[in-house]
């Protein structure tokens, strides 16, 4: 197939970064493909709106913790577009619970969504990548997997994990010519902080240098920025993208 566009696959594209990082890629001429789970409405709308601007973009269901399906997503990926480009690991789930509540089923569906999707999604998207001599992954982190937060220990265990398959991987990979960074986002205004209290978000913004909540676009940015040539001879990196909360 001869098909000079580049393609990214993102997990997590129905809404919130996953989304505002589809736009970014859309608007730049990629060809995006969307990985949803459950959310089908509104990610066949994100699909449609895209479209009808022109953009290449293809909706896929793929419940990130269950390898058959992901295996399938990337199937028909491949057979829609050839060769996946970049993957960008970003679906994930949080939950607020103290240390000793958190049950067995709950620390491994945490840990399934972010480190074991994370692993399959990425030991897919390597197949062209590796025959193909380039790519770049780019892993959505936090920075709670930086520097731990209270009442989400799972949470912030399993996007420590992340910061450590990143670089791991990125020595591993980068002789062959492919990248893998990460972004860790401080606290972003998606249906992620829904659950958060009014006054929680003001407390986080007062502990925030630059005083606000930070936009899903910012983080799609400096997704965009590490996933682009434009970071070239940038790997193994954690990108802190939290207005000086964490420095
Ligand atoms: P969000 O809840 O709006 O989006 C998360 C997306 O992941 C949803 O589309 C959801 O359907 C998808 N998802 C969840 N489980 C899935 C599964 N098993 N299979 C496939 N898709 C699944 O949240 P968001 O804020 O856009 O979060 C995106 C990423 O950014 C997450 O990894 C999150 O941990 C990370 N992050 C968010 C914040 C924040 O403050 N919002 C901060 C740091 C990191």
């Amino acid at each position: 197939m001869c098909n000079l566009k580049k393609t990214v696959l993102i997990t997590g594209a129905s809404r919130g970064i996953g989304k505002a990082c589809a736009e970014i890629f859309a608007k730049r001429g990629w060809q995006v493909v969307l990985g949803y789970n459950k959310s089908e409405s509104e990610v066949k709308q994100l699909e449609v709106s895209l479209s009808l601007k022109g953009f290449s973009v293809l909706a896929l269901q793929a419940d990130v913790t269950n390898q058959e399906q992901v295996k399938q997503m990337f199937i028909e990926a491949r057979r829609v577009y050839g060769s996946i480009d970049v993957l960008v690991n970003n679906a994930g789930i949080s939950q607020f619970r103290l240390f000793t509540d958190i049950t067995e089923q709950e620390w491994d569906l945490m840990f399934d969504t972010h480190c074991k999707a994370a692993f399959f999604c990425t030991q897919c998207a390597l197949e062209d990548m590796i025959s193909n001599k380039k790519g770049s992954i780019v892993n959505v982190s936090s920075m709670w997997g930086q520097v731990g937060a209270s009442c989400e220990v799972h949470y912030s265990a399993s996007k420590a994990a992340i910061i450590g398959l990143t670089k791991a991987l990125a020595k591993e990979l980068g002789p062959s010519n492919i990248r893998v960074n990460c972004v860790a986002p401080g606290v972003i205004e998606t249906d992620m902080m829904k659950a958060v209290s009014e006054e929680i978000k003001d407390s986080l913004c007062d502990e925030t240098p630059l005083m606000r909540l930070g936009s899903a676009e910012e983080i799609a940015k400096a997704v965009f920025f590490l996933a682009s040539n434009e970071s070239s001879f940038i790997t193994g990196q954690i990108l802190g993208v939290n207005g000086g909360f964490v420095i």
